[in-house]
């Protein structure tokens, strides 16, 4: 009975095509190699489902779960088997000592490897991005070492878009050298030319991977994706592949997918939007099958995967991503209008007020479907200002992280930013006087309210 996901590490595995709507719905084997699947009955031939109408029901078998409409929480460590026959199989397939026959279903051995949560979760990621698997992770810091672990060695050096994450950057800079990995970065000023000429003075036969992230935090300056891509070709050799990594958490899944841009990875944290409710921390990672293989079995090693309760909470936030996310987007709007328009506000930075006619621009058009729902301004004044601001906001929470359903503001230089050198905050636009807020789904002439009040007092 406890099957609900019965995909465990059959990465290759193809399933007949079957025969009714709900079976290939309901079907995880089939829902994980492909998005866009038919409908069988002849009136709705070619009807392509979109992701949103799957986030109830994608991956999950009822009468696998005693009829049950959710997938229920599986609690467990461990999988019995049905007898020592099937326990030998499962574990010659799960180390690939032989392989799966055509038919035949892999089962479930214990949750370091695998759980039907996990699995219907990863499913379900995979049909935003387009991906053809994801494997999810009890962090995306977790998601993201393992990535650079996995695909780092010894010797190499990792190029980085300026700035990123701070438990990436630290992770970059503090943590990957003790196993003699260097790096080197590249910002969003820098020309595809002005890049080359960094590998080539690091050496360019040492170039590992190439790791991104866009929008930039806390600026939203943008990096252009197939720009990145050319050069991971250009630098890569039949021995010696460089991929391009991005974290999508900012855009991501809904308004941006970098795999049709070129990423052989997106990374996310799913504490930010795919979580949504400030409730959990966890991670994910997609790409081809080849490459999550690589992942998921470095996964099994450091045993940071996701476990089944945050992973069942994720499949509830997945129902609402959609709406969540586009009514977070809406009321950025009117939030960045307003602040555009008040004289205590110098500059704001939101992507839905880039000019036409600019490189950014283009890359905006490019890469993505929305502005988002994260923006930033300068305060006029310096620190006691934005901290003024800060203190007197009641509706908005005085917080980092982003993505979730309340509003939050934070003060990147001394907050989220406070470990990033003086000259790079110079360079980066990250001064005294630059607020950030991560706009949720209140009602916005609330938030409007909130912000005028706050700034009234500054
Ligand atoms: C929050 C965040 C991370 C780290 O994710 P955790 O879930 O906190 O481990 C990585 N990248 C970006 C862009 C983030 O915002």
């Amino acid at each position: 009975m406890a099957k609900a996901g019965k995909i465990l590490l059959s990465l290759f595995y193809f399933k007949e095509k079957p025969k009714s709507v709900f079976a290939q719905i309901n079907n995880s084997i089939f829902a994980k190699t492909r998005i866009n699947f038919r409908l069988n009955h002849p009136s709705m031939e070619n009807h392509q489902f979109r992701p949103e109408s799957l986030m109830m029901s994608y991956g999950y078998k009822p009468e696998l779960s005693e009829g049950a409409i959710k997938c229920p929480i599986f609690q467990t460590s461990t999988f019995v088997f049905k007898n020592a026959e099937a326990g030998k199989r499962f574990f010659e397939v799960a180390y690939g000592l032989s392989e799966q026959r055509p038919g035949e279903e892999q089962g479930l051995i214990y949750s370091r490897l695998n759980n039907p949560d996990l699995e219907v979760l990863e499913n379900r990621l995979t049909l935003w991005d387009g991906a053809e698997a994801c494997a999810v992770f009890s962090s995306g810091m977790s998601a993201i070492s393992t990535v650079l672990l996995e695909f780092l060695k010894p010797g190499d050096f990792v190029l980085f878009s300026a700035p990123v994450y701070g438990g990436t950057d630290h992770f970059i800079k503090h943590v990957l050298p003790q196993w003699g990995i260097e790096s080197a970065s590249f910002d969003a000023n820098d020309s595809e030319a002005a890049i080359a000429a960094i590998i080539e003075a690091k050496g360019q036969k040492k170039l590992g991977l190439i790791y991104v992230e866009t929008p930039a935090n806390p600026t939203n300056a943008l990096i252009d994706l197939k720009m990145c891509k050319r050069i991971a070709d250009k630098f890569s050799a039949p021995d010696k592949p460089v991929y391009l990594a991005v974290d999508n958490t900012y855009m991501g899944p809904l308004w941006s997918h970098p795999l049709k841009h070129g990423a052989d990875l997106v990374m996310y944290s799913a504490t930010k939007y795919i979580g949504g409710h400030s409730d959990v921390i966890a991670g994910a990672v997609l790409g081809n099958n080849a490459l999550m293989t690589r992942i998921k079995t470095m996964r099994t090693f450091m045993g940071n995967m996701m476990s089944p309760w945050t992973g069942w909470l994720l499949l509830r936030s997945l129902e609402t991503l959609k709406p969540r996310m586009e009514l977070q987007a809406q009321n950025a709007i009117k939030v960045a209008e307003f602040l555009r328009e008040h004289p205590k506000v110098e500059k704001v930075y939101y992507l839905g007020f880039l000019e036409e006619g600019t490189e950014q621009y283009a890359i905006y058009r490019h890469q993505y479907h929305s502005p988002g729902a994260m923006l930033s301004f300068d305060i006029v004044g310096g620190e006691k200002e934005a901290f003024t601001f800060l203190n007197n906001l009641k509706l908005i929470k005085l917080a980092v992280s982003l993505g979730s359903t309340e509003s939050l503001a934070e003060h990147p230089a001394t907050m989220t930013h406070a470990d990033v050198s003086q000259v790079e905050k110079d360079k980066l636009g990250i001064s005294e006087k630059l607020v950030r807020i991560s706009v949720g789904v209140e009602y916005y002439e609330d938030l409007i309210f909130d912000i005028e009040r706050a700034l009234s007092v500054v």
